[in-house]
């Protein structure tokens, strides 16, 4: 392989579904919207039941060679992978700030994320575990890639959730197909397009569509896993799809994190974290917090300092780079969330800061107000269902016992965390946590070091991590009498 720059891509314009290395077209196209000002984006190609044969053909005839490639061999490919999407740092930060609504810093939050996603994670390498060696016999547990990978992928990181499938996918000695979601599917058709002129054909493919596309690769005989990051309701779907075929199938599902501050919280410290942490990307991300459970004796003086901080945050689009706060990503999720506003006003609750949303005059984009609810009725549904949206219940609370039974009175279990200047009582908290991923004093900390995934409705299976590699595997004993 030659340097990056024989990688270079010629335009962020024009955009087809990458099948074997080709640039393929289909006959019907689509087009998604720029959620910061309602105007339709490029066309896209919308697959067919051939493009996915293909594509399933394609990947299936890749698999052999590409498997028998050592990890160190496949490492290169990656590394070249992403130094090169590194020298198209502008053009995908124009593209991802465009289909998802995110204003500048929400893209270099999301382009970092990625590069150093595949840096730390080629740094992993799977090995034989030995589990006994005796004068008798030697038994070894091994990892053998699966064969064709699917990621089917939401719009809330296009990129970076498609790449940490992606990484572990094709390190692991899978062959992969990428299906964007409908509402954010162009820089993973570039990503797409740059792997073709670094990968060996059909390595990674690359299809767009409707709807109807998640449902033809959950069906089809050809594909052995499906790694699937969404919402709980298609997580399900998805399972049942895969089961006629049994497919290995990985779910990263929706959540509804809870934080409990405790009494004796640093108030500086904790509240721009949570409120940070809360309001992230608007409120549209899995390990967003969800529910804020404030300690009573501390409950005024956290509504006060947290309506100071949101009032701080500025709202913008793509090209404002003061914004914090992006539209809602999809006119679907918007419809979604003005229900949800709606019930503010219907339920009495009570509203500390912002609180009125009135539906967008065509055209200024899918804003909604940040907004604080203080302290709403637990069966709320604000407070019951995942949000996905810059409206937040801080909840007040007086006994240890009672506000751990609350947090995990939800049939999600993604994250939770305990603020506390106290460590060691919080870490002993978040033991009772019924969750994938537990902090003391941070949230939304993950990386490419250590595996996540959800307990409960959130998930089955991990990314990430040694044991993210390992769900891209089938596990192989070998016996050997001496
Ligand atoms: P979604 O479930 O509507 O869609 C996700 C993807 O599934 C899209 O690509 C969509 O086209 C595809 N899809 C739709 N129907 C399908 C079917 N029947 N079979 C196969 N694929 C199908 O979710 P969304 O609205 O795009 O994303 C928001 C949700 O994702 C939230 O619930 C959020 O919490 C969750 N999420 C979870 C994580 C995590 O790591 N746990 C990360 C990000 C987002």
């Amino acid at each position: 392989m030659s340097t990056t720059s024989a990688y270079k891509l010629d335009n962020f314009e024009s955009f087809y579904n990458i099948i074997d290395n080709e640039l393929v077209p289909t006959a019907k196209t689509r087009r998604a919207v720029d959620p910061s000002n309602e105007e339709l984006l490029a066309e896209v190609p919308v697959s067919t039941q051939q493009d996915v044969d293909r594509a399933v053909a394609a990947a299936q005839a890749a698999f052999p060679s590409w498997r028998d490639l050592s990890q160190d061999e496949r490492a290169v490919y990656l590394t070249t992978f992403v130094d090169a999407i590194d020298a198209h740092q502008q053009e995908f930060a124009q593209l991802l700030g465009k289909e998802a609504g995110k204003p500048p810093q929400g893209v270099g939050i999301e382009l970092y994320l990625l590069s150093h996603q595949i840096h730390e994670t080629l740094k992993f390498r799977l090995t034989e575990e030995q589990i006994e060696d005796t004068d008798e016999r030697r038994i070894v547990q091994r990892y053998i890639p699966i064969g064709v990978g699917v990621g089917i992928v939401p719009w809330n990181f296009p990129m970076l959730l498609g790449i940490i499938k992606l990484v572990s996918a094709l390190l692991t000695g899978n062959t992969f197909i990428w299906k964007p979601s409908p509402y954010s599917p162009y820089t993973a058709l570039k990503l797409g397009e740059l792997g073709a002129k670094i990968f060996p054909k059909g390595v990674f493919n690359v299809l767009s569509g409707d709807e109807d596309l998640g449902p033809l690769l959950t069906a089809h005989p050809g594909v052995a896993k499906i790694s699937f990051t969404g919402s709980v309701a298609t997580g399900k779907k998805v399972m049942q799809a895969c089961a006629s075929t049994l497919k290995r199938v990985t779910l990263e599902l929706g959540g509804n994190d809870a934080a409990i501050v405790m009494p004796d919280a640093d108030l500086a410290m904790t509240v721009p974290k949570v409120a940070t942490m809360a309001y992230f990307h608007s409120g549209q991300v899995c390990f967003c917090i969800k529910r804020v459970y404030v300690h009573e004796a501390i409950y005024d003086a956290f509504i006060a300092a947290i309506v100071e901080f949101v009032k701080s945050l500025k709202s913008g689009g793509p090209s404002d780079a003061e914004a914090v706060l992006g539209p809602i990503q999809n006119s679907m999720q918007y419809a979604k969330l003005l229900e949800l506003y709606s019930q503010v006003s219907k339920q009495d609750l009570k509203v500390a800061y912002g609180g009125e949303a009135a539906s967008s005059q065509s055209g200024s984009g899918f804003y909604l107000p940040p907004t604080v609810i203080d302290n709403p009725p637990e069966d709320s549904k604000l407070v019951v269902e995942e949000q996905f949206g810059p409206i937040v219940p801080i909840l007040k609370w007086s006994d240890e016992e009672d506000v751990i039974r609350r947090a995990n009175a939800s049939s999600m279990g993604l994250g939770g965390s305990v603020w506390s200047k106290d460590i060691v009582a919080a870490e002993r908290l978040t033991r009772r946590l019924e969750a994938g991923t537990v902090w003391v004093n941070a949230h939304f900390e993950v990386g490419p070091q250590a595996a996540f995934g959800g307990h409960k409705n959130s998930g089955i299976g991990v990314e990430s991590g040694l044991d993210g590699l390992k769900g891209w595997c089938n596990a192989q004993v070998v016996w050997i009498k001496k």
